[in-house]
């Protein structure tokens, strides 16, 4: 039997910081550097005045909608595809907005995955799989199979799982 690789889309598979810091540096004119960001959110770096757009921005009906691929995960989740089952497992009930735009988003760049193999969930200590692939240790945390933990500033001195920094050392772990 095929071993199960649950993959997290923000962060891991779509650059969701990448937009958010692009949208808060235009608006209020300010550039957020990678070294402040290192170990913290977005919304702690920034005036405590300013923390509410974040939310805001991720509540936007069409924020999901244009997100950069993450580099290599094209390439990578599909050679993973030939030799596991990938499942795709998002938080997306946080944002009920972003449920069609995320599928949207994964038809685009994924196209080679079918929509059974989509998990549009709430809590995912629910999932059930050999792997998962995440940047939130919240998620990590109180997952049954083995945990690993995908490079973001927020996490970089997080020390409980194995890690990767990237698509490229998926491919070095898995194939
Ligand atoms: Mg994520």
């Amino acid at each position: 039997m095929r071993q199960k690789i649950a993959i997290d889309m923000d962060e891991v598979m779509a650059d969701a910081l990448g937009k958010l810091i692009r949208l808060y540096e235009k608006e209020f004119g300010k550039s957020v550097k990678q070294e402040v960001l290192q170990g913290h959110f977005l919304e702690e770096v920034i005036d405590p005045d300013h923390k509410h757009v974040i939310r805001e921005y991720l509540f936007e009906k069409d924020f999901f909608q244009d997100l950069e691929v993450m580099p290599d995960s094209q390439a990578v989740i599909f050679e993973l595809s030939q030799h596991y089952d990938v499942y795709i497992v998002t938080a997306a009930m946080e944002f009920p907005d972003s449920l069609s735009h995320k599928y949207q988003w994964l038809r685009e760049h994924f196209s080679f995955l079918s929509w059974k193999n989509f998990v549009f969930c709430g809590d995912k200590s629910i999932i059930r799989a050999d792997y998962l692939i995440d940047d939130h240790p919240k998620n990590l945390s109180v997952f049954s199979g083995e945990p690993i933990i995908f490079t973001s500033p927020h996490n970089v001195h997080e020390t409980r799982f194995r890690r990767v920094n990237n698509w490229q050392e998926v491919a070095a772990m898995f194939l």
